[in-house]
This record gives structure tokens, sequence and C-alpha cells, in this order.
């Protein structure tokens, strides 16, 4: 019975982890929103969760690039709900160049927001899992933390990094309860890949629906882009007791990309 557990979701106004919230929140789980909302638009949102699913959720916008945003969130999560069972680093950003023209200051925020801040906020919150003997970290990586794609230097560098710590961050909490693992999907559709749909589109001179589909086929055997909630339920199953020895994993969610 996890009905009064609290998870805190980084990232979680849009995409995945709006995905994983609502599946959590499905689940019983009370939660923390987080994302780059203004507070009444974050309010409104955690009052829509708590009308859809019975559970109190809180909601903070604190900025995860910098180590004080990250202190800021935990303290606004404990503030909200006593301390942290579930984190699910999440939120993360894209920014596509080729390594030799990468400006530094897009280098420095994407390392920030997608590494540096899932180190913070875990060092953070898993003194309080380690002395419960119960805590799980789910860290969102990507394919791009298992291979390589052009023009990805930063993302491929930090989704990397993110997996290693996962691994490091399993050995040193696998005595006490507390697992953590990484999943790494491919394509899922979000506003995340946008951008990359549009400049295929206006590339090949092809609308929206065929330039997503040569985006995710470009990659993927199976050339379907996974659902948000996808991500949710699998997060949910790696909660789960029968989940309780998995850890240190990096589990591909990819459509066949890494299997080739
Ligand atoms: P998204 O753009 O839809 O959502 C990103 C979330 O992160 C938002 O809630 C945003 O407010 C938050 N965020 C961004 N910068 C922030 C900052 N500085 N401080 C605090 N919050 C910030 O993106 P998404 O596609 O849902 O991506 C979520 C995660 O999944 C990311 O880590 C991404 O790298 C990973 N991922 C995405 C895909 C994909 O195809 N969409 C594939 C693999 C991995």
């Amino acid at each position: 019975d996890h009905s009064c557990k609290l998870a805190l979701v980084t990232g979680s106004t849009s995409g995945i982890g709006l995905g994983v919230a609502r599946e959590l929140a499905g689940s019983g789980y009370r939660i923390m929103l987080h994302g780059l909302l203004d507070a009444g638009a974050g309010a409104d949102l955690a009052a829509d969760f708590t009308r859809e699913f019975a559970v109190d959720c809180g909601f903070s916008n604190a900025d995860l690039s910098t180590l004080r945003g990250c202190t800021e969130l935990v303290v606004a999560t404990q503030e909200f709900g006593g301390s942290v069972d579930v984190l699910v680093n999440n939120a993360g950003i894209q920014y596509t160049s080729a390594a030799v023209d990468f400006p530094q200051a897009r280098w420095d925020s994407l390392i920030a927001v997608n590494l540096n801040a899932p180190f913070y906020l875990s060092q953070q919150v898993l003194p309080a899992m380690l002395a419960v003997g119960w805590g799980r970290i789910i860290n969102i990586a990507s394919v791009h933390g298992l291979v390589a794609s052009n023009k990805k230097a930063a993302y491929c560098a930090a989704k990397h990094g993110l997996v290693g710590l996962t691994k490091v961050l399993a050995l040193e909490s696998a005595k006490a309860g507390v697992t953590v693992n990484a999943i790494c999907p491919g394509w899922v559709e979000t506003p995340l890949i946008e951008p990359q749909i549009q400049a295929i589109a206006q590339a090949q001179g092809i609308d929206i629906e065929r330039a997503k589909m040569a985006l995710v086929g470009e990659k993927q055997p199976l050339p379907v882009a996974t659902q948000p909630a996808a991500i949710g339920q699998l997060v949910v199953f790696l909660l789960s007791d029968a989940a309780a020895t998995m850890t240190g994993i990096a589990l591909p969610v990819d459509g066949g990309w890494t299997a080739q």
C-alpha cells in the first residue's frame, strides 16, 4: 500500500513528467508537482490533480539550473508533505548543435539541468530514504545515455553521466531497501521533440505528421513514438514490490533503437 507515500516528480508540468505524475497519482501516491509554470497555473494544476485523483498535491516552480533552486525544491516538497519516498528526476532540456560550434552557455545550462540537478536532488533526499529503509529514485535518462547521435554532445554527455550516477547510487543504497534505476526512452511524444519535427518538416517540405514519422523511423525499427503514460506505467512498476530487486539498471523503451 503506497497510498501515503510522497513522490516528487521534477518537470511534471509537461510531457513525460506529467504522464508519470498522472500515473503515480492514479496509483495513490501524494505528488509534488514541479516545473516552469507561474505559481497560479501550478496551483491550478495541483488542484486539478487533487480533484481527478483524490490525492494531495503540491507545486513548486524552482529553477533546477542551480544548486540553490534544487535545495528550494526539496525544502518546498518537505514543507508540503514531509520526507520524499520517491524521486523521479525527469526535468530536462535539449539543444542541438555540432560540438565544434556548441555554445558554452548552452552546454553549461544543459549539464546543470539534466545532470547536476539529479545529483543535487538525490543527495538531499537519499539520507531520509536510507534512514527509513525504503525509497525509490527513477532517473529519466534517454537512449542518448547509451548511444550517441550527431549534434547532441551536451545531451549525450549529460545522459551518459546520469546513467553512471544511477549505477553508483544503486550500489551505495543497495543494503538499505532503496533502489535507483534509469529509464532510457527513444522518441516520446512531448513538446521537447517538436522543434526537431518542425525542422524536418521545413527541410523536406512535408507536413508535421509525415515529419514525425520520418524523425521516429530514422532511429527506431518500430517507428512509433512512446506515449508519456507508458513511461508513467513503467515507473509505477519500478516502485512496486515486484521490482524490489531491480536496481542500477538503464532500461530502454525505444522501439528497438539500441538493439541495432
Ligand atoms: P518537456 O519539454 O515536455 O518537459 C520538460 C519539463 O522540465 C517541463 O516541466 C519544464 O518546465 C521542466 N524544466 C525544463 N527546464 C527546467 C529548469 N531549468 N528548471 C526546472 N524545470 C525545468 O520534455 P519531455 O520530453 O517530457 O522530457 C522530460 C525528460 O525526458 C527529459 O529529461 C528528457 O531529456 C527526457 N527524454 C525525452 C524524450 C523525448 O523524446 N521526448 C526521449 C528521451 C528522454
